[in-house]
């Protein structure tokens, strides 16, 4: 009974702590995006620009008190602050179960860049060097250090390396044939961040993931034109990919962290 209670505590706390990550990520990526500081800068409305107590900054509280509006010009507060807070507390309670706490510690930066590399790319096609390059950089010093779930600094190394030529020689192929880049440098930046994270042999499984869901959403973007409003508003550059490559790389990436079996397959296949 009081292992029951402690583990619900911990679930709890895990949640809660993954809502206050998912508002630092939402902030993080819009300041990005923005141009702004993300880190000096202090929180403020999204519509106004007041100032945010401490009680209206708290993750789902503030959107939840005022029943999705700003405490400051009653303006609606949009429906992505609430969302991204509740899935990364989602997101944080699903590594929790599937990692342990102690993997679950050591991989909570790694969940938590991604989430920004996910939103600004999505976001902008953007993917910030402070991520995929810091996150590179942390990934080998953890691995380096033997940090749980990670692998060790030779795979690691190995994992960077092997991901950074991956992606830049598909993109000097696609070059060559179609006389523009492929992919963005930050898509090839990030795959050598997850490569030092998850090793070698995550590389070639997440590439093809990604790149089987980035032909799927294509084709239905392409079936239903209706849905790509997101990419209209914003009209893309001719030398840029139509898509967001670094959002399939990051789902594909948690997909492997978190799905057991996908692992397990893949590691039968390799001798
Ligand atoms: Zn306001």
């Amino acid at each position: 009974m009081q292992n029951f209670v402690e583990f619900w505590l911990l679930f709890f706390w895990v949640v809660l702590t993954g809502t206050c990550l998912g508002s630092f990520v939402n902030a993080a990526a819009l300041r990005y995006v923005a141009g702004q500081n993300w880190i000096s800068e202090p929180s403020t409305c999204f519509a106004c620009h007041v100032r945010l107590s401490f009680w209206q900054n708290l993750p789902l509280y503030g959107w939840l008190r005022h029943a999705g509006y700003s405490a400051c010009c009653k303006q609606p507060i949009p429906p992505r602050y609430l969302l991204i807070e509740i899935f990364v507390g989602l997101l944080a309670a699903l590594v929790f179960l599937q990692l342990g706490w102690q993997q679950s510690l050591a991989f909570m930066p790694f969940f938590v860049i991604n989430c920004v590399i996910f939103l600004t790319d999505f976001d902008d096609f953007i993917i910030p060097d402070w991520a995929s390059l810091g996150g590179l950089g942390l990934g080998l010093l953890l691995a380096f250090v033997n940090a749980p779930g990670l692998p060790p600094i030779e795979f690691a190394l190995l994992g960077a390396g092997g991901g950074f030529a991956l992606l830049y020689g598909v993109n000097f192929l696609y070059r060559l044939w179609r006389r523009h880049d492929g992919l963005g440098f930050g898509d090839v930046k990030l795959i050598a961040m997850l490569g030092a994270w998850l090793g070698p042999v995550a590389l070639l499984p997440i590439l093809f993931l990604a790149a089987f869901a980035g032909a799927l959403v294509g084709l239905a973007l392409i079936a239903y034109p209706y849905v790509s409003k997101h990419n209209i508003s914003k009209p893309m550059p001719q030398d840029k990919a139509h898509l967001p490559f670094g959002c399939f790389l990051v789902t594909a990436a948690f997909l492997w962290v978190l799905c057991p079996p996908l692992r397990h397959i893949v590691l039968m296949l390799v001798p």
